[in-house]
């Protein structure tokens, strides 16, 4: 296959991500640590001492830049987002229920998942919804190299593009993790960032761990539903499939 394997951060040293990271200005790149964590793959540790809040690290310190999408522009919208599929047997009954709802979605899809289903990138877009990035490995962008965070964006971008023939805009980093490194490699890329609205993570990636139940996720969201009058722009809530 001439894609990154399942499963792995794609490699950095291959003719096509050595291209990529040519294309970028790295003058405009702030150079921020690298940081730490203990298993690679997953987000970060957050350090004791406090982020220096030029970093904007949302990860450890939950700030989030001017260009971050991260509500609906109209009071009354509704972002609903789903990541980390497509998951075959899961994607569709969403699709199937949503249609039903006559209800629109963005899927935030990753690449090694993608390999296991490329017929549902083409099947979300034939449905109505919008199909987005959750990068190649669903690793912690900020824990990545410059070089690993150029490989995961682009050959994302390139597997829906080759699948479906549309170029994609919206990423969002898994775990929400991000700081100023991150972002301006992303937006150099053409990317825009999206996150999810505060108290607007449904927890629900929990369920596959037995750490909650789908009744506490209801009762999240209506928490939240509860909040909705006195906020002045619309939420995007986080869900996966
Ligand atoms: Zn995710």
């Amino acid at each position: 296959s001439p894609w990154p394997n399942y499963g792995e951060k794609p490699k950095t040293n291959t003719p096509e991500v050595k291209a990529w990271v040519k294309s970028i200005d790295w003058s405009k790149v702030p150079k921020l640590p690298i940081r730490h964590t203990d298993s690679p793959g997953d987000p970060p540790e957050c350090p004791q001492k406090e982020v220096p809040e030029g970093d904007c690290w949302w990860t450890c310190s939950g700030c989030y830049a001017p260009d971050d999408v991260v509500d609906c522009p109209g009071k009354n919208d509704w972002g609903l987002t789903f990541d980390d599929g497509p998951e075959p047997g899961v994607t569709e009954n969403y699709f199937s229920l949503l249609k039903e709802k006559n209800v629109t979605a963005t899927f935030f899809v990753t690449g090694m998942k993608s390999t296991k289903a490329p017929w549902l990138l083409q099947e979300t877009i034939d449905q109505g919804h919008h199909l987005a990035s959750h990068t190649w490995s669903h690793s912690g962008l900020t824990t990545l190299t410059n070089e690993e965070i150029v490989a995961e964006l682009k050959w994302t971008e390139k597997y829906i593009f080759d699948h479906t023939g549309y170029k994609i805009k919206y990423f969002r980093p898994p775990y929400g993790d991000i700081d100023n490194r991150v972002r301006a490699i992303a937006r150099q890329l053409g990317f825009k960032t999206v996150i999810w609205s505060n108290e607007w993570d449904t927890q629900d990636w929990q369920l596959s761990e037995n750490t909650i139940t789908s009744k506490q996720i209801v009762g999240i969201f209506n928490s939240g539903l509860k909040s909705l009058p006195d906020r002045k722009k619309g939420v995007i809530t986080l869900q996966h499939d």
